[in-house]
């Protein structure tokens, strides 16, 4: 590889102050911190002001070459990270079909709404996905001392905008990567250790309809880290990816996501659910059919004392089954378990609903069940807790508020942002700089 020297010119930066005496500490923390804001400024003026661009020689609108005319200046306004910024540019004009350009704004690389600089663009998104858009505006303005000062409009409007950008970039990613797996696969892999996958879904309000729309999330991890004694395992590696499109394209991104991770069909895989249809169904048999299935242990449980509250009116009665049957699927005793359910006579039509519903529920996840305490005994994961975690973290926390109402395309775009930014491994970063995000810094690239 050849190393490309690059001309470079020296831009000084000076501060000088005036401070009155006696000045608090307070004071003169904050009398440095705008000076430094407006010396920044003035060095980013001056340096866009130096860069100037050469006069055009094509009309871009109408094909005529030759040189376009000058005509005079106008103001290039913009946010700028050290505030607004007002800046003189050159106008030209084509001579045959009168149409306007302006080189240095295309030098400049502003993005709308706003128009914002890509720094400025950064800030915005990553509030926007915190906070609805009009606290983000809020929020953005007090923490760079009313530098950056945008309407919520338009902290949405840039906020859409790299969401677009995201969900090109994830699609065009995954179908390379599932066009060829093999070339994103770690070298080596870890043989022997465990990936979960946990699924789980959360609802949003929305225009569409009264219960909201399911926002679909996974959450994946390698545990060999969580297996060291007992203490509290931490994971510090992890994918996010979510979805308001179905639970296809969760199992598209899913799988995308762990390939990039380093899995293989060779890896020890877990996928973790509440029993919910579209895990089994579509995650596992589809996308994931070597995995191993399993269903969370507290669902399981919840569904036996909901079912038992329905199907007996006497107290006692509830708690005695309820017990005897949690035990059983706790042991993993199942036939005796829906042997004894199946035989159970009910009469009231929504006793015979609870008990039928139980029974279905077991049979489904069947392959999911097993001796809980054992697993429990050896350290296993039984809980969904962690994607439970992530439901919140990514959906609940931003979308689920008093008097939010989402579209599809705007509820998807934020859940496909956050967890990026909840990812770890630098994806993140990645994006930002436009570097592709299913491969791992260093430890692999694409072959
Ligand atoms: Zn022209």
């Amino acid at each position: 590889m050849s190393k490309k020297r690059r001309q470079t010119r020296e831009i000084e930066i000076t501060i000088r102050l005036r401070v009155p005496e006696g000045v608090s500490f307070a004071e003169l923390e904050r009398l440095i911190d705008e000076a430094g804001d407006r010396a920044k400024r003035e060095a980013l003026e001056g340096a866009v002001g130096e860069q100037e661009p050469e006069q055009p020689h094509e009309c871009r609108a109408c094909g005529y070459r030759g040189a376009l005319r000058g005509k005079g200046r106008t103001y290039l306004r913009f946010h700028a990270l050290f505030g607004e910024m007002r800046i003189k540019q050159p106008r030209y004009r084509c001579p045959v079909c009168g149409e306007e350009s302006y080189p240095l704004e295309e030098w400049v690389e502003l993005i709308s709404p706003g128009p914002v600089t890509p720094g400025v663009y950064r800030l915005a998104v990553l509030q926007g996905i915190e906070e609805d858009y009009e606290q983000a505006a809020r929020t953005l303005a007090e923490s760079t001392r009313g530098q950056v000062c945008l309407t919520g409009k338009e902290v949405h409007g840039l906020t859409q905008r790299a969401g677009q950008v995201y969900l090109e970039q994830r699609q065009r990613e995954a179908a390379a990567l599932s066009e060829n797996p093999d070339g994103y696969r770690q070298v080596g892999g870890r043989p022997n250790s465990l990936f979960c996958v946990q699924a789980d879904g959360g609802h949003v309000p929305t225009r569409e309809g009264q219960d909201g729309m399911e926002g679909k999330i996974a959450k994946m991890w390698w545990d060999y880290y969580r297996k060291k004694q007992n203490e509290r395992p931490v994971i510090t590696e992890k994918g996010y990816v979510a979805t308001f499109r179905g639970a296809e394209k969760l199992g598209e991104l899913a799988l995308a996501m762990s390939i990039a991770m380093g899995v293989t069909e060779e890896t020890k895989v877990q996928i973790l659910g509440d029993g919910a249809a579209w895990i089994r169904q579509v995650l596992w048999e589809i996308y994931f059919p070597w995995a191993v299935y399993r269903l969370d242990w507290r669902h399981l449980r919840d569904y036996v004392w909901r079912a038992v509250r329905v199907m007996w009116t006497d107290r006692e009665r509830q708690v005695e089954q309820g017990r005897r049957w949690v035990q059983w699927l706790w042991e993993g005793q199942v036939d005796e378990f829906l042997a004894e359910v199946r035989r159970t006579p009910v009469r009231r039509p929504e006793a015979r609903e609870a008990r039928d519903n139980l029974v279905k529920y077991v049979e489904d996840n069947r392959e999911g069940m097993g001796c809980y305490r054992l697993w429990y005994e050896q350290g296993e994961i039984i809980s969904s807790s962690v994607v439970e975690k992530a439901v919140d973290e990514v959906i609940v926390r931003r979308q689920k508020k008093q008097g939010m109402v989402w579209s599809r395309a705007g509820a998807d775009v934020v859940a496909a942002l956050r967890s990026l930014w909840l990812t770890g491994m630098g994806l993140w970063e990645r994006f930002w700089r436009g570097q592709p995000l299913l491969v791992r810094q260093n430890a692999w690239m694409p072959i």
